[in-house]
Parts: C-alpha cells; structure tokens; sequence
C-alpha cells in the first residue's frame, strides 16, 4: 500500500486506492453503489461461512455446509447417467465422496491416492451416502493449513466482481480503518455508545467482517450482535435525520403568504351540502396558520375513510387561489382524480376558478388546451394522477401541492415533487393527505419531515359498517343477499382480490365473476371496473353507478381509495385472507358513506386457518383504521404495512425492518441529541449511509 493512503481519510479514497482494484473492477463495484473505500466499509456481508474448524467425516449430516480434511482413496469417472467424476476422500473417523460434473482432464488427475485434500461445500444425501457436491477444496501438506481465524464473510455480488477480490478489497479497508481511530470517523456521540453498549464504529465493522469464530453465524445474522445493532441504529438515526434536513432545507425557502379573508370563506364554507365537523374545523385551522407564514407548509393530514378529508383540501385550495396562486392535486388514480375534478368543479362552480383535469390519458389537442391553461395561469385548480409532475408541465404561479392518499406513492416520489412549481424563488406550500395511519413507530421512517394534522372525528349520522366473516362454502347464500338488497333500491360493491403481482389475472377474476353473477341475478344490473379497463370506459361505469343505472359494481381492488356512492352499502370482498387489515379498512370504506345502515360481508376462501380467521376477527371488531393499523403491524410486521415491497420506499444497505424495528423508538430522541449537541455529524451520517440517493441529498 502506498504512503498517501495513511493520510487520506477512507470516505473520499477512491476503491482504486487498494491492491488489486483497477478501474474495471471499480465501474463494476459502482453498480453496487461502492464508489469509495467507506462505501467498501459499510458492504456487509449476507452470510458467513465457517472456515475456523475442520468437522470430522463422522459428524456430518446432510444440510451442514463445512470444511473437512481428508487423504484421497481413489478418484473414478462415472458414465452412467450424467457424466461425473467422483473422488473418495477419508479421515480418521470416516470417508466422504467428493462429485464433480463439470471437470478437467488435469483436476481428475490431480485428485491422485493419498494426496491430503481440504474441501469446503454442503453436505447432501448421495447415490452411496453422504457426499460434497462441487466443493471448493486445496491440495494441502497439513490440515492446519486450511484453518482461518476469523469467520468467512460472503459478501452480495455484483456481475465481474468474485467473492475473493471483495474479501480481498474489504480486508484491506478493514486494515486502513483499524490503522489509527481517525481513519473512519465514529459519528455516534460516545454517551449514547456508552447508553445503549455499542461498540465503537471501527470495532463494530472488525467483527462484521471478520467475526471471532466463537460466533456463530446465526447470531449474527439474527441481529442481537451489539456491532450490527449499532449499524442498523446509525443507519434508521441516518434516514430520520434525512428527513428531518429535507424538511429544514424546504422551509428555508420563502413560499407566498396566503391570508384568507373571512367572508369568503364564510361563503364558500356555507354552500357546502352538509356542515364541517369541528375536527374538520381545527384541521383547516392549522393549515391556515401554516400558510400565514412566509415558509412552505408540509403538513400531512391523517384521517380514517369517510373523515371528510377532501373538503379540507378544497379549503386549502381557496386560500391559494383568493392570494392568486395555482393549485396541484393529486390522486393515485384516475378514478380518483375523476372523482376529486368532480367534487372541486362543483365546490368552485361559483367562483371565477377555472377547474382542469390532466392524466397521462389526455392527450393531443385537449392535453395542449390544459398545459396551456396551467402555463398561463386560466387555470386555478389541476386535478390529476402523478403525470402533474412530468416535465412538461409547467405552471403559471403554483402555490400549493394537494398529494391525496399518500400510502400509494413513497417517500421519494413525494421528496421529488417538492422540486416542482418554484415560482420567482416562491416554493409552493404542501398539503398530503393519508387515510392509511402510520403507527408512532414507523412514522419517524415515512413521516419526520411533515407536521401532522389528524381528523379524529366522522361525519355526524355515520354508523359503524357492520361486517362479518363467512365462508365461501356460503357464497350462494351471499348472492341471494344481493338480490334481496338490490331488491330493496339499494346498491353494492363485489370486490375480487388477487395477489397484487398479476393484474392480467385480477381482472380477468373480476370479469368471470360478473359474468357468473350476470347469470345467476337476471334482475340484477350488474357492471365491471377494473384497472386494465380504459379510462372512459371505467369512468361511464362509475357515473352509471353512482346515477343508480345500476345496482352492483364488480371491481377490482382499483375502488380501494376514495370512490364515493352514499347509496352503495353492501361490499363483499373476496379472499379477504390475501389482503392486509388495513387495505380491507380502505375498501370497506367505500361503503357506510350515507347514514344508512351499512354491511360489509369477508367472504374468505375455505378452509382458512384459525390465525387467520382471528386475523379477520379484528375488521369485524373495529371501525378504527388506527386500531387496525397497529394490530396490522402486530401480525404481519413493519415491512408489509409501510409496503417496502413496493418500489420507491426506503432501501436499507443493512437494517431489516422485521427483524430490526425494536430500535426505531431510540431514534427521535437520538436525533434531538445530535441536533442540539452533535450538528456537524448529521451531513456525514447522512452521506455515509444514504449518500447517493438523489432525492434526500437534493431537497
Ligand atoms: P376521505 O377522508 O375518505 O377522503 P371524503 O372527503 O371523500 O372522505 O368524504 C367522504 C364523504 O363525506 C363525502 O361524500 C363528503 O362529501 C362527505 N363529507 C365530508 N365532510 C362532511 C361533513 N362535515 N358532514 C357530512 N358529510 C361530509
Ligand atoms: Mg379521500
């Protein structure tokens, strides 16, 4: 190693710096995000392999992936069946074949009688018991050449880059690091090391990629190692303080002052159909007091279904266009938008607003009417799904973002839009609206950039929908139901849910079913929404339901958010058991919109197991979308109620949320103490852990 690379700290030397990385190896090591010897640092390994010991021949069992010694019997080409080489090797307590099916001339040659052999592989029943499949193994002249002191790291690949050149590479930066304590700073203050027993930075990545052989690999990768908590608690502190920077970087711009004057929203507020609730009240409250500032507002705004949520943005809405500023909302769905361009077109109808509607569906003449109307400023108000945000749209004077039903987009989409509408060094004021309630937990990973409004209160008259479980064996007694309710002038919703991966099939489910229902309910008028269906086509369906032409809607799960048909007060969703309690909450939503009583029927696919007909128990218990989120989170674990499986959530480099998430509660007040006493480590914890994701670096 050359001299310069002790003075240079590890977080800017290049991969370049360290024997045996060239820059082929270094473009390859980038796709990995790896671009600097820290980078190197923080790739930790997936998994380990012991190496420290070598097992005798008669203590194997099947499944063990191990290192033996032992002196080769005899070495044999098989042709029957798939051309193999198999070599016999044996020790003291036993002997083990070793199989080979692709090989060489001179590897058979090699592998001579009485030569010493260390293999290193897994351990499988074989044709003449146990036998190593393609094990790597060393000629050898003693055994105790094969042993390592440390346990083996293996390490996530990326295509040209082998194991041995990572190990090689890592055990190098591992050396630089350990070389003096500056070589890697430790951000951590060492009172909260010191609280929580933590090791210290360097220490923490000694053992990680180079345990002790007392420690078994199952321990690590269970997460109770002090070394991996601490980085995993780095790591959550890095994403939080992220956030927190996002959200002190956006309101040190300067956003138009919005100061509604009272007549008019006494007006506005008085041609509603129905009186705002005082929860209501309080929320629109808060929002003005945000928008009275000369910095932009991020508020979230958290209500369960059917808390009146969108009447609230419209009042946010009229606060921007009174000071004379654009306003962008948007919908995960068209259907959705539809709706939203609907409730506004009305709710305006009076005022001099013009109201648009923008989805990637407009398109030719009637797109360039509506960019042109948002470019100079005719337009007021634009509904639309997530093409809003394509570069193409430009806006006169943007003051305020409305992003309905967060829970569909992640936390980059929603960072990247701040980005858009600045306006004369104006950056417009942000209004997020969620029904999906983020336990405390999780919140500080999805959440600690917003300020947080909650609606805790429902439209007066609104009672509980009733729900029940029941077994598809009863599914004729459902549909009899139907008839009988429709037979009554009310409306229904079936809802057909598949395993969210293959919309083809969800669709095609949806439209068997209302084929079969077609038949069975002649009287019935029965129609069909779902998400491969076109926009027009979708939205003459969902305007023949809602003016009563007709009496039972079969949907996919694409009526999960916000549609909204008061008279429609039976849901029956099926195969309940596939989707999550709080999704199930959504989608029951759509029903008990009016005062009437209100039914929602989970008609599961049968036999389903107790656990999981507990697990539905709760919808029929709790009307509370916060009750079902936190038992949500109890049964099904952090990653599947934040959707980490959906793209555009957080990626972690090493923490699990399943396996890690006792740790969150640390982290708030972890933030606060390096906030007040700490500040000049946030931008390098940052840097080392999220460093080259754009949207939080650039916020
Ligand atoms: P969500 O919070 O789920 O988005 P919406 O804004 O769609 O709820 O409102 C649900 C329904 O309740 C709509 O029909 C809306 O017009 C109505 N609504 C909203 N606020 C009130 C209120 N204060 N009183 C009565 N009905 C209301
Ligand atoms: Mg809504």
């Amino acid at each position: 190693m050359s001299a310069s690379i002790n003075h240079s700290a590890p977080h800017t030397l290049p991969v370049t710096a360290l024997t045996g990385i060239g820059s082929q190896s270094a473009a390859r090591l980038e796709k990995l995000g790896i671009h600097t010897v820290q980078d190197l640092l923080f790739h930790l390994p997936l998994r380990y392999q012991d190496r420290s010991r070598i097992v005798p021949i008669a203590e194997l069992l099947p499944g063990m992936t191990t290192l033996v010694c032992g002196t080769v019997e005899f070495t044999d080409s098989i042709q029957r069946g798939r051309p193999s080489v198999v070599c016999r090797i044996a020790d003291a307590s036993g002997t083990l074949s070793l199989r080979f099916f692709h090989f060489s001339v001179q590897q058979s040659q090699q592998l001579k009688p009485g030569t010493l052999l260390g293999c290193f592989g897994e351990i499988r029943y074989g044709y003449q018991g146990l036998e190593m499949v393609h094990p790597e193994y060393k000629i050898v002249a003693c055994a105790e050449q094969l042993l390592e002191t440390t346990l083996t790291p293996v390490y996530p690949l990326t295509e040209g880059v082998s194991q041995s050149i990572l190990r090689k590479a890592i055990k190098q930066a591992v050396a630089l690091c350990l070389q003096s304590d500056s070589a890697i700073a430790d951000w951590l203050p060492h009172g909260l090391l010191q609280q929580y027993r933590y090791p210290s930075l360097t220490d923490a990545l000694q053992t990680l990629h180079n345990p002790p052989p007392h420690l078994s690999a199952d321990i690590i990768s269970g997460g109770s190692l002090p070394a991996l908590k601490r980085l995993v608690f780095e790591e959550f502190l890095a994403h939080h303080l992220a956030l927190l920077q996002g959200k002190l970087a956006y309101k040190s711009w300067q956003a138009p002052v919005f100061q509604l004057n009272d007549t008019v929203k006494q007006a506005f507020i008085e041609h509603l159909p129905f009186r705002l609730t005082g929860a209501q009240q309080r929320v629109i409250a808060e929002i003005e007091n945000d928008c009275r500032q000369p910095q932009p507002m991020l508020r979230l705004v958290q209500g369960d279904v059917g808390s009146g949520k969108t009447v609230v943005a419209a009042l946010a809405a009229l606060m921007a266009l009174n000071a004379g500023f654009q306003v962008a909302i948007m919908a995960p769905t068209e259907l959705l938008a539809e709706q939203h361009f609907r409730n506004f077109s009305t709710w305006f109808a009076d005022t001099a607003t013009q109201v648009v509607f923008l989805t990637g569906q407009l398109k030719g003449k009637a797109r360039q009417t509506t960019l042109q109307a948002l470019a100079d400023g005719t337009a007021g108000i634009v509904i639309g799904t997530h093409a809003l945000f394509q570069d193409s749209v430009y806006f006169h004077k943007l003051g305020l973002i409305v992003i309905d039903e967060q829970h569909r987009f992640g936390v980059h989409q929603r960072l990247a839009l701040r980005e858009k509408g600045q306006h004369g060094g104006l950056r417009p004021h942000q209004l997020i609206m969620t029904a999906t309630p983020i336990p405390r937990t999780l919140a500080m990973l999805q959440y600690s950039d917003l300020d947080i409004s909650i609606i805790d209160e429902l439209p007066p008259g609104r009672k509980p929908v009733v729900t029940s479980v029941i077994s598809s064996e009863r599914r004729q007694d459902v549909i009899g139901r139907i008839e009988h309710w429709v037979a009554q002038q009310r409306q229904a919703y079936w809802v057909c849910t598949l395993i969210e991966e293959s919309e083809v099939l969800q669709c095609e489910a949806a439209e068997k079913t209302a084929e079969y229902l077609t038949e069975t309910l002649p009287t019935v008028r029965i129609g069909l929404v779902h998400g491969r269906m076109k926009a027009a086509e979708k939205d003459a369906v969902m305007q023949a339901f809602k003016n009563r032409d007709c009496d039972l809607l079969v949907a996919t799960t694409v009526i999960e958010v916000g549609v909204d048909v008061p008279n429609a007060g039976l849901m029956i969703i099926e195969n309940p058991e596939r989707l999550g309690l709080s999704q199930l909450h959504q989608l029951r939503g759509r029903v008990g919109r009016g005062n009437q009583d209100s039914y929602c029927l989970l008609l599961y696919q049968s036999p389903l197991s107790q656990a999981g007909k507990q697990r539905l128990a709760i919808l029929k218990e709790s009307n509370d979308g916060f009750v079902i989120a936190e038992k949500d989170l109890e049964l099904r674990g952090p990653g599947e109620v934040m959707g980490t499986r959906q793209t555009g959530q957080i990626q972690f480099k090493i923490a699990d949320l399943e396996r890690d998430s006792d740790l969150l509660e640390l982290i708030p007040s972890a933030a606060q103490l390096i906030h007040q006493q700490h500040p000049d480590a946030i931008q390098p914890l940052i840097q080392r852990w999220i460093g080259h994701s754009r949207h939080y670096a650039e916020v």
